[in-house]
């Protein structure tokens, strides 16, 4: 099954096919809502990875931002397989498990150790 048009524009869709029902391009799953680019920092779940996003809050006592991060669960399809420290796009979509409801569309920047 070759890869639909996910209807997203800056993410290629990836070299690889899979028969993954949770992968955005060659499955079922919708991509809606929010895209976030963020830092892999664990790839250990079964097709799951943690993705740091950095962001930053505008204080308004202090007319300043202050950085804030967060970890999203994310689903990782095997046609992706996105490794620890690698920089992706990832988009929002229908609850995937009980924590996950994000799904990696693909790697900007792939960590230099592998
Ligand atoms: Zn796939």
């Amino acid at each position: 099954m070759p890869a639909k048009n996910i209807g997203i524009k800056g993410v290629e869709p990836p070299a690889k096919e899979c028969n993954d029902p949770k992968c955005p391009w060659h499955g079922g799953v919708k991509v809606r809502g929010t895209i976030l680019q963020g830092v892999v920092v664990s790839a250990k779940m079964h097709n799951t990875v943690v993705v740091r996003h950095d962001y930053v809050k505008y204080i308004r006592k202090f007319r300043r931002y202050e950085r804030r991060h967060k970890h999203i669960h994310a689903h990782n399809p095997p046609c992706i397989n996105a490794k620890e420290g690698d920089v992706v796009i990832i988009g929002e979509t229908r609850p995937l498990s009980k924590t996950v409801s994000f799904v990696v569309l693909g790697i900007v920047k792939r960590s230099g150790e592998r």
